[in-house]
């Protein structure tokens, strides 16, 4: 089934919100509770100890480095850094072997905030709080599925991996957005060193609560959440995809029963896990093995000062020194190009060349290419000594092996043409095809188009490329003039 092709996901009429909870596993060296490793992949049942394992008599003591990922999380999202309590959140799954899962509830340990998108849209954080991560079962036989499976396997190396769990306002109207709003929560994870955001590999999932309303309508919709998503692309095509499922629900009289549901990628569609589980079926209390956590002020002020630079103030950074909007500076800022970008601009380059470069011929990195050798190049390009094609031939080699551009120009043999010598040519072309420059001279927009082309055709053919194309066609220009 085509989704895309059948179900666009706005509707007229009828508007999309959309609240996501991501969890990030932290990049500490060891588990939320205990000194087993925290490390991805690895033989089944490697990286466990007592604790992960829940046996009898082990007691989880708090890993302190993940509190302080955990703090670094709250301030980069605005949040309100506070006293916590762990809770045991009670459920059976045989990947849990306590039977309880230790989170936090009433008490997280960050409170409200916001993240801006690239667009500077702002969306709302109503907490981020730490919780152990469960094993993992594989169900063998009947496709994996835990029904007809002939029976299943519990690897507990993921058991008490310490989680951060990202709750995100109601804020998002389309998949467009939600996309953005995940991209820019993982820069941001990546970037203060708390998670590696690896979607693929688990370490950042997504469950995306959607609903709909006509538009102009004030209540919220009843809502579904949706689970097994694991890439921005899956996550786009199941909001578009229950969208379209609850409008069609509403639009034929039913109405939408709150419900976990499964995404499958295959399919192209979502399903019916179960009915949704509130609160009270978990019987939340406060978790007796460990204390309240209440980071004093100076330690979270000391985070807060370690704290890099974040994508958003590296965007209005950017934006502001080549003046042009944040979002304009989304790209450059993504690739890790701005400081690069910011330097060369700082040293006279022309920051529109500059961020076409970043944006078509730096999408690899930047390589061994500094910020004074690339505003060198740029102003070079913009001084009229290289061509926009040579240009970018002389960035890659200063990407791959660094230099001084004009001396790697020099070596590639882009010498600028001496303009007197380009006169000469040009006129030289002239007087071999008249029928063409009388063409040039009275033709229409088009055709005097196609014979510019023509004549800087014959230009570059004559002089190996190392004519500047612009240059020709002002010359060209001049001489119908005259
Ligand atoms: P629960 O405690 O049942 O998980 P919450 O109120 O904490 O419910 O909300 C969980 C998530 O659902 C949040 O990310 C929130 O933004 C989102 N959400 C809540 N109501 C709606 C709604 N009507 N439509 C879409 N998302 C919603
Ligand atoms: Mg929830």
């Amino acid at each position: 089934m085509n989704v895309e092709a059948i179900a666009p996901e706005t509707v007229p009429g009828w508007e999309t919100v959309i609240g996501l909870e991501v969890h990030a596993e932290l990049a500490t060296a060891t588990k939320l509770f205990s000194s087993a490793p925290n490390r991805f992949g690895g033989q089944p049942n490697t990286n466990v100890d007592p604790v992960s394992l829940g046996l009898p008599g082990s007691l989880p003591v708090l890993n302190e480095q993940a509190v302080e990922l955990a703090i670094r999380v709250g301030l980069a999202l605005n949040c309100q850094v506070q006293r916590s309590v762990f809770s045991r959140k009670n459920y059976f799954y045989p990947d849990m072997p306590k039977d309880f899962q230790i989170s936090q509830y009433d008490l997280p340990i960050n409170g409200e905030g916001w993240l801006e998108l690239p667009d500077g849209h702002r969306v709302g954080i109503e907490r981020a709080h730490l919780e152990e991560d469960t094993g993992k079962s594989t169900h063998v036989g009947g496709g994996g599925r835990i029904h007809e499976a002939g029976y299943s396997l519990v690897d507990y190396n993921r058991a008490g991996v310490p989680l951060i769990e990202i709750v995100g306002a109601p804020d998002l109207r389309s998949a467009e957005e939600a996309r953005s709003y995940v991209a820019e929560l993982r820069a941001i994870l990546v970037t203060i060193g708390a998670s590696d955001g690896k979607m693929e590999e688990g370490s950042m999932r997504v469950d995306c609560n959607v609903s709909v309303r006509p538009v102009g309508q004030a209540e919220f919709g009843t809502r579904c959440e949706i689970k097994n998503i694991n890439s921005l692309r899956s996550l786009g095509r199941a909001i578009s995809y229950e969208a379209r499922r609850q409008v069609d629900l509403i639009t034929s009289g039913e109405r939408v029963e709150q419900q976990t549901r499964h995404w499958n990628e295959d399919e192209g569609r979502t399903h019916k896990l179960r009915s949704k589980e509130e609160a009270y079926d978990y019987r939340y209390f406060p978790e007796p093995d460990l204390v309240p956590v209440e980071p004093s002020d100076e330690w979270i002020d000391a985070i807060r000062a370690a704290l890099p630079m974040l994508p958003r103030e590296r965007r209005l950074r950017l934006a502001e020194a080549a003046s042009i909007d944040t979002s304009a500076a989304a790209l450059t800022v993504e690739r890790g190009l701005d400081d690069l970008a910011v330097d060369a601009i700082a040293e006279g380059a022309d920051a529109p060349r500059v961020l076409v470069h970043a944006e078509n011929n730096l999408a690899d990195g930047a390589g061994r290419l500094d910020g004074a050798s690339f505003a060198a190049l740029v102003k070079m390009e913009t001084g009229g000594d290289l061509t926009a094609t040579q240009t970018k031939t002389v960035l890659a080699t200063l990407v791959a092996e660094g230099g001084e551009p004009a001396i790697v120009a020099a070596d590639l043999g882009f010498e600028a043409m001496d303009i007197g010598e380009m006169e000469v040519l040009v006129d030289r072309l002239i007087a071999e095809h008249p029928d063409d420059w009388t063409a040039f001279i009275s033709g229409d927009e088009q055709e005097r188009k196609k014979k510019s082309g023509f004549f800087v055709g014959q230009v570059m053919k004559a002089t190996n490329g190392k004519a500047d194309g612009r240059a020709v066609n002002e010359l060209l220009a001049h001489r119908a003039r005259s």
